[in-house]
């Protein structure tokens, strides 16, 4: 079984194009959409008394969600705005609400999960919820400027406890306080994940482990949308696809990194989670063989 934890968020996205308010998002909301489509995830987040009908019904259809708290407050806000490029992402608020003092339960039949992934979220919350599972066979993380400048030590702490991390260029670098993404990642890595993969936005990601780096290129796209969301998607499309196979082989983890691009380019078609939400798992198939040729020589 597979366990998806982290924000649920109603989210302002800015583009030079739209802008689009009360949004569905969160980093767990795309991992656990993406994961879907390999395996159904159980969620655990919570919410506030003003989260729509709506979307509580469109995660009921790709999520389990019986971990999903409906607090007394408003829920969890972001609002960012991309530059020309839609490469730069600004933050212009973080309204934590009832994210700010929530503590998780991990609901009894979750709690065997062998693949766990703590989406972008408090670091505090993530170290301490993953130690309710029983059976964890993999574990993975992400996080994000905003925990780096506010709880480092937190996030170096998760960072410690997890098998794999998977992390953006920039993060690395400002978590590590390095310029270099192999320094970056061998520092992650002493810290006690024994995974690291470095997503690089349209540069596809860098998986590392001992002293194996595996890079694989993002899915060459024309048409991008909006990139909210393509990191969780990537990650959500990765741990699915190890549950799926319930397995931790290297070799199937360079696959799962694959499908993590996939996914990625997925999300980045379309404003908000609806690039992930149209998908049928045949569209999936079509866009991993084309890269398979892609990348062949
Ligand atoms: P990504 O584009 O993959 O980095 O993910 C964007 C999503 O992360 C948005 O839907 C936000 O709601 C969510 N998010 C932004 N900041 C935070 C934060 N500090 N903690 C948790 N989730 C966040």
């Amino acid at each position: 079984m597979l366990t998806v934890f982290g924000s649920v968020a109603l989210d302002t996205i800015r583009t030079p194009t739209r802008v689009v308010k009360n949004a569905l998002g969160g980093a767990a909301t795309y991992a656990a959409i993406s994961a879907s489509f390999f395996e159904r995830p159980g969620l655990i987040a919570v919410v506030g008394n003003d989260f729509p009908k709506r979307y509580q019904s469109l995660l009921n259809r790709f999520a389990d969600t019986k971990g999903v708290v409906y607090a007394n407050g408003r829920t969890f806000r972001y609002d960012g705005s991309y530059d020309l490029t839609l490469t730069y992402r600004t933050t212009n608020r973080t309204e934590l609400n009832v994210l700010k003092n929530f503590k998780p339960i991990v609901p009894q039949e979750y709690q065997k999960s062998q693949f766990v992934y703590l989406a972008n979220n408090d670091p505090a919350q993530n170290t301490r919820i993953l130690k309710e599972f029983d059976r964890v066979k993999f574990s993975m993380c992400d996080t994000i400027e905003f925990w780096i400048s506010t709880k480092r030590n937190d996030v170096i702490k998760m960072v410690g406890a997890v098998d794999c991390v998977v992390i953006n260029d920039e993060e690395a670098k400002l978590l590590t306080k390095t310029h270099n993404l192999i320094k970056a990642a061998r520092k992650i890595m002493e810290w006690g994940a024994k995974y690291v993969i470095i997503k690089k936005a349209e540069h596809g990601s860098l998986l590392f482990y001992d002293d194996i780096v595996f890079p694989s290129p993002a899915f060459s796209m024309e048409n991008i949308v909006d990139p909210t969301g393509a990191g969780d998607s990537f990650a959500g499309g990765m741990i699915g696809y190890l549950s799926s196979k319930n397995s931790t082989k290297l070799s199937i983890i360079k696959e799962a990194s694959v499908y993590g691009n996939i996914m990625g380019s997925f999300a980045v078609e379309k404003y908000g989670v609806y690039g992930i939400t149209r998908l049928k798992k045949s569209n999936i198939r079509k866009r991993f063989s084309r890269y398979r040729k892609m990348v062949h020589f």
